[in-house]
């Protein structure tokens, strides 16, 4: 079942028409990792601390849908979509704001992963198995406190560390093998499968600033001022969003939804796990 899941999810990103930009044959995504965690991994009860109390476990998420007789076992499907060559390029050169390309993927590319997710839970209603997209579940909501500043009550960053995806960065983003430039989804399922191992030991083993204490290219290249060395602001980078992206590139580009992703492009840690090799080449 676990081998028919993980071909499905990446044959709907192979074929779907929705997963191209407009007017063109090139995807949004190239081929997506899927990863598995238990629900049950006590990571998740973590995240209460690390997050907030706010943050549901996939064991909450399912009583609240199913109540009483919810299932007991199950595990959260996590899947990176990894974006593709011509839109990393595209967004490479620019500087102050994203490009055309980044920003169809942004809002266009982030609607075909909600395709993607409702896929995923109808699949495995299909055979069976009750399943629900935490981010389009009736629980799902979004906070903002003075504490935390924006988030939510279910996290896609986090699950897919706790799926053995990739590890965190100084810009908050997850770097996996496949890169930082990614967009990512999960669902909760009650379908047994054996949880990826996690190949790191610690949250942030995938950056070079906190594994070597070197590089900060995604310093230079945020236009906002919004990374340091310190780590990335939440708030100067929603500030940005709102006051410079948006009214810049909604109405130029017909999107609705804008993200800069300056940091997740022209960095070491772009397309892969960035090694110190590389980042001699990238700075020569
Ligand atoms: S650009 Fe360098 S410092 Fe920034 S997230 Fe990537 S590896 Fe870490
Ligand atoms: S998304 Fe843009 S504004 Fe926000 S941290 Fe990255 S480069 Fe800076």
């Amino acid at each position: 079942m676990k081998e028919e899941i993980e071909q499905a999810i990446k044959g709907f990103v192979r074929t779907s028409p929705s997963n191209r930009l407009k007017d063109s044959d090139e995807q949004y995504f190239a081929e997506p990792m899927v990863g598995y965690a238990d629900i049950h991994d006590p990571l998740f009860a973590e995240y209460k601390k690390i997050i907030g109390d706010f943050h549901l476990t996939p064991a909450e998420f399912l009583e609240a849908e199913y109540g009483e007789a919810c299932p007991q076992s199950g595990t959260v499907i996590s899947w990176i979509l990894p974006v593709g060559m011509v839109i990393r390029r595209s967004n490479r050169k620019r500087t102050k704001t994203p490009s055309l390309e980044w920003s169809h993927m942004r809002c266009f590319g982030e609607l075909f992963n909600e395709s993607l997710r409702k896929y995923a839970v109808a699949l495995l209603n299909s055979r069976g198995y009750r399943t629900l997209a935490p981010v389009l579940n009736t629980q799902w909501k979004r906070i903002i406190s003075p504490e935390v500043g924006h988030a939510s009550n279910w996290s896609e960053r986090h699950a897919a560390y706790a799926a053995g995806l990739g590890t965190f960065s100084l810009t908050d983003a997850l770097i996996t093998r496949k890169g930082i430039a990614h967009r990512i989804g999960s669902v909760i399922t009650e379908l047994v499968v054996e949880p990826t191992a996690r190949p790191y030991q610690g949250p942030y083993d995938y950056c070079l600033k906190y594994s070597a204490n070197t590089c900060g290219a995604c310093i230079k290249r945020c236009p906002a001022g919004a990374i340091s060395e310190k780590g990335h602001n939440k708030e100067t980078c929603s500030q940005y969003m709102r006051q410079v992206i948006s009214p810049k590139v909604n109405e130029t580009y017909g999107v609705t939804i804008s993200g800069c992703g300056l940091c997740q492009t022209n960095v070491p840690c772009e397309g892969k796990i960035p090694a110190i090799k590389q980042l001699m080449a990238h700075s020569s």
